[in-house]
């Protein structure tokens, strides 16, 4: 395989703020694997909280250079084997080159990613739709430029959680997840659970930092709401460390490297009896339609990061009033939409 590393910045549609900070650009390394005549890409972007930077993903991905241009992309998941120890303190540069190596498997053998796992698409969730922490009348607006999708995800952590919500409620009878990003205490997170229920909230994501997790066991039994794990659930390792903890997990491909430990992390997941959830950070559809390779294994999909882009740099799988389209290409289904990369 030859190995192209592109850095890429993409204006966002709103300046978009979490619990943990905001962001106007995003910027990311789509790495591109060439073998054959054919390239397959996968794409890892820039995350404060994760420690993350453009130049740390370049330079973790040149110092494997040689062992992926010795290779042949015959089996992505004994690939992410041969490269996941020179990798291990950059999950996010070995999510770009394992997915990366997916879209191209795919492509070299004429069939989509889901195919090959012997999945099928016929009972896909839909994806939620997420506003970003703001003004509560920024919020509102947030939601009426996206009408109609059956599911939204909220952003909480600030002083008027309860009352966002309250407000959002009065604009549309969708389904309402919320993720707090660490933002709540216990007894919060409690009490806040009990008054979503009444407005129409499905789940609470990650209301405690990570350091807390052992309060989880008694905040998630005594919650009103099923409670799922993110910053918690990281790791191949972290899944059947939530079990007790969490109702659920969130896999995301740059929090544990690619698509074969997220994988391998649903399935686990599945048969401890967790719920599933397959999440995204703020993504092109390069990444976007690598994680939905994965969504006839979860409950709960959060993949909308492209449509939080005010320009796209390529084509895959497209999210339609929360309902995924596939393309007719194979592997991850990603199609470069300009030569500016
Ligand atoms: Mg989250």
């Amino acid at each position: 395989m030859e190995l192209v590393l592109h850095c890429v910045a993409l204006p966002l549609r709103h300046v978009f703020t979490i619990a943990h900070g905001s962001t106007a650009v995003h910027r990311a390394v789509i790495v591109e694997l060439r073998q054959d005549g054919v390239s397959g890409f996968g794409e890892a972007g820039e995350s404060v909280y994760y420690g993350a930077t453009v130049e740390g993903m370049l330079e973790s991905l040149q110092r494997v250079r040689g062992l992926v241009e010795s290779a042949r992309c015959d089996d992505p998941a004994q690939l992410w084997t041969i490269f996941q120890p020179a990798l291990a303190h950059d999950a996010f540069a070995l999510c770009a080159l394992d997915c990366a190596a997916h879209d191209l498997w795919g492509k070299l053998r004429g069939q989509p990613v889901w195919k090959l796992w012997g999945l099928s698409l016929e009972r896909l969730p839909c994806s939620d739709y997420t506003i970003g922490i703001d003004t509560i009348e920024r919020m509102v607006m947030k939601l009426r430029e996206f009408p109609g999708w059956p599911v939204y995800k909220v952003k909480l952590g600030t002083p008027d959680d309860l009352a966002i919500v309250r407000e959002l409620r009065r604009h549309t009878d969708a389904i309402f997840r919320v993720d707090a990003n660490c933002a709540w205490e216990p007894a919060q997170t409690i009490d806040n659970a009990a008054a979503l229920a009444q407005l129409g909230v499905e789940l609470i994501e990650q209301p405690l930092p990570p350091e807390l997790d052992e309060a989880m066991r008694d905040v998630t039994a005594r919650s009103a709401l099923p409670i799922v794990a993110d910053e918690s659930c990281r790791f191949e390792s972290d899944v059947d460390r939530c079990l007790g903890l969490f109702d659920g997990v969130n896999v995301k491909l740059v929090k544990c490297g690619g698509l074969t430990p997220a994988r391998r992390m649903l399935a686990r997941a599945r048969k401890l009896g967790l719920r599933t959830m397959v999440g995204c950070m703020t993504e092109s559809s390069v990444g976007i339609s690598a994680a939905a390779q994965l969504l006839p294994m979860v409950d709960y999909a959060d993949l909308d990061g492209a449509l939080l882009l005010a320009q796209d740099i390529a084509t895959g799988v497209r999210l339609q009033y929360g309902r995924f389209h596939f393309p007719e290409q194979n592997g991850c289904g990603i199609v470069r939409a300009s030569r500016s990369w």
